[in-house]
């Protein structure tokens, strides 16, 4: 048996008559930037988040860079963030001209600890980022306080949560604003790149607007340096065929995780941690990622097997070559450094089926035994 990551064909099969008919539509019409797709992905998704606004991006990296500078984040500015997520988060923040300081993360969760967030702020302190890894909420109520009590900007980087739950407020709910990334292998996925930031606040709404399109207001007037970074109206229209089945697929692969979990924790319940989902929480599992010994020999065994396996993520921002200059060093964020050695992520998307799942704990479980 061979077993990927994720399979796109099956959801693309399903969804193909609609898709098609669509991508026609736009290109009957002519309008490929900014038309009526993105205006109705913005709205329904913002709306979706509990946010008065929505703006379309060209990308997930971009929306964190974005959503920064129209929050007046820039440089002399320190943005504190986890340093146990995609590199795009702490991108974001340099090429935004201000510092990122990467803290530790709370080992249950792999989200970054409100604690060590209270114990890394400055008087240079603008913003924090937290990061909603592998689908599951931040603790957003204390970092909201946090943020509140030092007068912070939070930009929730929810690039892989997108309907995410915690005690009944959703992603975007609590921040300024948060953003997506509609990368094809996301919980919902374009068929190339794309993004969105969402907020309540009306002046980031407009500064972003402005900023996606050079800083232009009124066209061909700059009073900021923007850029080029649109969702495409092609992206639009094929996200908004999928966006009306998006929690069928989170509640399907809410299912799938539940799967892998029991049996794990019935099989091999001293030797595997399974994800650990706070109390509260309505994690989306973007990713299904155990910690486990051996991780290295497991991933190549499993890879032998034909199953395809992840590292999310081999190397913490504080270790990255391009952040040598931030000054940290080894054993600076220990539970970030031992997550990044034990974490492996296992296939998972909505259509996955019970026998491939049964296969990959078959093999898992074997590897353990032998
Ligand atoms: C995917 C991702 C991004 C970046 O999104 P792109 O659309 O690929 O630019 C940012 N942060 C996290 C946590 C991600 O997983």
């Amino acid at each position: 048996m061979k077993i990927k990551m994720l399979d796109l064909n099956q959801q693309y099969l399903s969804l193909k008559e609609d898709l098609i008919e669509k991508l026609n539509e736009v290109m009957m019409s002519t309008n490929f930037i900014l038309g009526s797709n993105v205006k109705k992905l913005e709205d329904d998704v913002a709306k979706y988040s509990k946010a008065r606004y929505g703006v379309g991006v060209g990308n997930g990296s971009d929306a964190i860079h974005i959503a920064l500078q129209a929050a007046g984040v820039g440089e002399g500015d320190e943005v504190i963030t986890s340093s146990f997520t995609f590199f795009a988060t702490g991108g974001a923040i340099a090429r935004a001209n201000a510092t990122p300081v990467f803290v530790d993360i709370d080992p249950d969760t792999f989200n970054i600890d409100p604690q060590k967030i209270e114990e890394a702020i400055t008087n240079k302190t603008k913003a924090i980022i937290p990061v909603h890894l592998y689908g599951q909420m931040a603790d957003m109520e204390v970092i909201k306080e946090i943020a509140e009590k030092h007068n912070l900007v939070v930009i929730e980087d929810a690039a892989q949560a997108i309907g995410a739950k915690r005690n009944g407020k959703t992603v975007g709910e609590l921040g300024t604003a948060a953003t997506y990334s509609f990368f094809p292998t996301k919980n919902l996925g374009a068929y190339g790149d794309g993004g969105m930031i969402v907020t309540d606040n009306e002046e980031v709404a407009e500064n972003a607007r402005v900023i996606r399109v050079h800083g232009s207001k009124p066209k061909y007037h700059h009073h900021v340096l923007g850029y080029n970074s649109r969702l495409d109206e092609l992206q639009a229209a094929i996200l908004n065929v999928k966006f009306p089945h998006l929690e069928k697929w989170s509640a399907a692969r809410r299912e799938r995780a539940n799967y892998y979990t029991q049996h794990f924790n019935d099989m091999l319940k001293d030797i595997v941690t399974t994800p650990i989902e706070k109390e509260g929480n309505y994690h989306v599992y973007h990713q299904y990622t155990l910690r486990v010994p051996d991780r290295d020999a497991l991933q190549a065994y499993l890879k032998e097997q034909g199953i395809a396996t992840m590292i999310y993520y081999p190397i913490p921002l504080h270790m990255q070559p391009v952040f040598s200059d931030l000054g940290y060093s080894d054993g600076d964020l220990p539970h970030a450094e031992k997550a990044a050695k034990e974490v492996l992520s296992l296939p998972m998307y909505p259509e996955l089926e019970k026998e491939k799942q049964d296969y990959v704990i078959e093999k898992i479980v074997n590897f353990y035994k032998k």
